[in-house]
């Protein structure tokens, strides 16, 4: 070939390949979670199905606008896990499981993987988006993590809505820990005052739901300016005792992030396993020493499920590609990029799909 031929070879050869190039790197990228578990194409009906894909897009809406913008990472994660807060599909917010004694509390966390700032909540009863409480203990008080009372009493000082305890109820969610009180042979608490009563209750999914899975949702976010960010969010487990905390709103554990490291993790599963593992963080240290997002995620869930834990994590890289890594049947999930449209999932075998 002629030196004219080679460069034109190498022209049309810069042309074809830039668009693809374009595709590997977003200018941002987002990725939710609403929970893993036992979550088997038998066990949905239609329009269970329907209905969950319908409300995880609704989820990546919220952020996608944000970050197509030009928004910060946390301000989208903020925005899509309020939606799913107060979605009661998902076991956080308005939804969210109930504790033995009948009573919702609600744990959350957000990091800013850009200057390792991380705020975090636990039994909040009062506070209706426990995500936005998160954030504020990150940016406007001198700490990382508040509990009970102090933490809705701060919430409430910085001027985030406050609602009855009632506000979080739901039939699906009492029935679910009637169930798993009898199964312990644990008195059933009396329905929590200001709930409907039993015959007003219109959301009970028909058939019932496999109640076998994780509901917590969890997002991922790299923004235009390359900033890191992940937010986590939860009821906790099924009547939960004694004031349990899981691993949600443990950095290092359910959620963390860090630009220097290059990944942002939320994590759904049996928590006490997460926080023994120290998912989130082990993720972060194998992509800091060089792992894709995917294969740290999936080492991480292996070494999860090798203790006895299950569940599943979302991560980002900094190159924008996001990982989905589970042990369990399936994970609510999706995606959405400056390259690629929005996308979700549900069951362990499935691909993304429109
Ligand atoms: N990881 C959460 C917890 O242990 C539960 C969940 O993922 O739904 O509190």
């Amino acid at each position: 070939m002629t030196r004219l031929r080679l460069a034109l070879a190498a022209a049309i050869f810069a042309l074809i390949a830039a668009p693809a190039a374009a595709q590997e790197t977003p200018r941002w990228s987002f990725a939710i979670h609403g929970g893993a578990g036992v979550i088997e194409r038998a066990s949905l009906t239609p329009e269970q199905d329907a209905a969950y894909r319908a409300a995880l897009h609704r989820a990546l809406e919220a952020g996608q606008t944000i970050l197509a913008d030009g928004g910060s990472a946390l301000d989208a994660i903020q925005a899509a896990i309020q939606v799913m807060e107060d979605d009661p599909l998902f076991n956080a917010g308005r939804g969210a499981v109930f504790t033995a004694e009948g009573r919702n509390e609600l744990d959350a966390a957000v990091m800013d993987g850009a200057t390792l700032n991380a705020g975090s909540v636990a039994g909040l009863t009062t506070t209706r988006h426990p995500i936005g409480a998160a954030r504020a203990v990150m940016e406007q008080s001198p700490h990382v993590m508040l509990i009970g009372p102090g933490a809705d009493s701060f919430a409430a000082s910085v001027g985030l809505e406050q609602v009855d305890p009632s506000f979080f109820f739901t039939e699906r969610r009492w029935r679910g820990l009637e169930t798993a009180l009898r199964a312990q042979n644990l008195p059933i608490p009396p329905r929590p005052a200001g709930a409907p009563g039993p015959q007003a209750a219109n959301d009970l999914p028909q058939p019932p739901l496999n109640e076998r899975k994780f509901g917590t949702v969890g997002a991922v976010a790299l923004d235009q300016q390359g900033r890191l960010a992940a937010g986590t969010s939860t009821g906790g487990m099924t009547a939960k005792r004694w004031g349990r905390v899981g691993d949600v709103p443990v950095i290092g554990a359910g959620t963390y992030a860090s630009n220097a490291d290059g990944c942002a993790v939320s994590a759904t599963g049996s928590g006490e396993y997460f926080i023994r593992a120290t998912v989130a963080r082990d993720i972060c240290v194998s992509t800091r020493g060089g792992a894709t997002a995917q294969a740290a995620a999936e080492t991480e869930i292996a070494d999860v499920g090798s203790i006895g834990g299950d569940g599943g994590v979302i991560v980002m890289g900094r190159d924008g590609a996001p990982a989905f890594a589970m042990n369990t049947s399936g994970m609510y999930r999706g995606a959405v990029s400056s390259s690629a449209p929005a996308q979700v999932a549900i069951y362990g075998d499935e691909d993304l799909q429109p």
